[in-house]
């Protein structure tokens, strides 16, 4: 499939009509995998935890998606995370991470991995200078997301790639630490790390990728075989596996990938520019936005500039809470990427396990919400959010 287009590979990757010719992969349900002799199997699998077909057709589709060798599809993107971290980390290693994690990935790194005796250093990604600066001869994982959650901010991948080689590679006995990019709010539609020069992407299937919201799933994507190899060996003895229906509904839902990636970009760009102008909006953080900090390195990297648009209101933690409350196409709530839109306000919501001070760190005002940008018609978004900024704004 490697010279076909990205919207035909999101169809067909991963998996060839079986001898019924059965057109979408058949839900195989089976734990345990016969054998002919206790020293010959029938076929290739053993035990579902090790490996089975439905998960290999996502395995399969997402590593084209990615444009990457050995793909691995997880229970969530936090096992995937959680697997990155366990097969690349031991004591003693240090981490430079990027400042505006998803609040689990920083969770895992400041509250598990800490207590094994990992240190971790949080930089601002999108300053290649402060990435220089963060990296240590131990730094064993250069971890950062772009666009970051919530405020969108966008680090130059290649650039990081480069800085990592560098500054890792000058004193360490390896070739500097292992680069990894969560790619979960672009999608591999809008940009393909591995392509940038990274060692391994994670992400999250339940949102983009499957987009619609009944699935949660995760994936890791590399080219290097050892790497891979190792992420194998935790996740079959951590035991994070997807079910043979969760992976169903992830290859049903990535087959309208790209089409609905067109839709929500073409619908955020739209409610960003409007809310820019709004006088009750204080800033709006959109990549598309040539206002936007990091908009050329966006429009460099990215195919197109994503569906998640954040802004800060002119209001109080209360006003502002009030707003939600009053949306109706939008659903107040969390996760994003599917096709019904949703807003959220990080400071009680999604980053409630933040202090104060962490979310002050990140900056991340008591006024910031967050829209996942769905695929209804944009009049209505827009309408939906002016009528709810105007009950409780005036
Ligand atoms: C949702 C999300 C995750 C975690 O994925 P789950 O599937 O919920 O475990 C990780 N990173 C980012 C950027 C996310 O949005």
């Amino acid at each position: 499939m490697d010279d076909r287009e990205f919207e035909t590979r999101q169809i067909h990757a991963g998996y060839e009509p079986n001898e019924h010719g059965a057109l979408v992969p058949p839900i195989s349900p089976s734990v345990t995998f016969g054998y002919e002799s206790p020293t010959e199997m029938v076929g290739e699998y053993r035990y579902a935890r090790m490996s089975e077909p439905t998960r290999e057709v996502v395995d399969g589709l997402i590593a084209d998606l990615e444009g990457g060798a050995h793909g691995r599809a997880f229970a969530s993107g936090m096992a995937a995370i959680n697997a990155l971290y366990t097969a690349v980390l031991s004591a003693g290693d240090h981490v430079v991470a990027g400042q505006n994690l998803y609040a689990e990935s920083h969770t895992l790194l400041t509250r598990v991995f800490s207590t094994f005796g990992v240190d971790v250093t949080f930089a601002d990604t999108t300053d290649l200078d402060a990435v220089a600066d963060a990296i240590r001869p131990e730094t064993a994982l250069v971890y950062f997301e772009t666009p970051t959650n919530p405020l969108l901010s966008v680090s130059d991948i290649a650039g990081v790639v480069e800085v990592a080689a560098v500054e890792g590679g000058e004193d360490a006995e390896t070739d500097g630490p292992v680069v990894a990019v969560d790619n979960t709010f672009a999608s591999p539609y809008l940009q393909r790390p591995l392509a940038l020069g990274v060692d391994v992407v994670v992400e999250s299937l339940t949102k983009y990728v499957s987009g619609h919201s009944d699935v949660v799933a995760g994936a890791t994507v590399t080219n290097d075989p050892d790497l891979d190899e190792a992420l194998a060996f935790v996740q079959y003895n951590q035991g994070a596996t997807p079910s043979p229906f969760d992976c169903f509904l992830v290859a049903r839902g990535a087959k309208t990938l790209a089409p609905r990636m067109r839709t929500h970009c073409e619908n955020a760009r739209a409610i960003a520019e409007r809310l820019d102008e709004h006088p009750a909006v204080e800033c709006v953080y959109y990549p598309g936005l040539d206002s936007h900090p990091n908009h050329d390195v966006a429009a460099e990297q990215m195919r197109d500039f994503g569906g998640m648009v954040s802004l800060e209101l002119d209001a109080t933690l209360e006003e502002t809470s009030a707003v939600l409350s009053e949306t109706e196409v939008f659903a107040l709530a969390e996760s994003l990427g599917g096709v019904e839109s949703l807003i959220e306000q990080p400071a009680p919501m999604t980053h409630q396990d933040l202090t104060a001070d962490e979310l002050a760190a990140a900056g991340l005002s008591e006024s910031l919400v967050r829209l996942s940008v769905g695929t209804e018609h944009v009049d209505d978004l827009i309408a939906d959010l002016e009528s709810a900024i105007e009950t409780v704004l005036g």
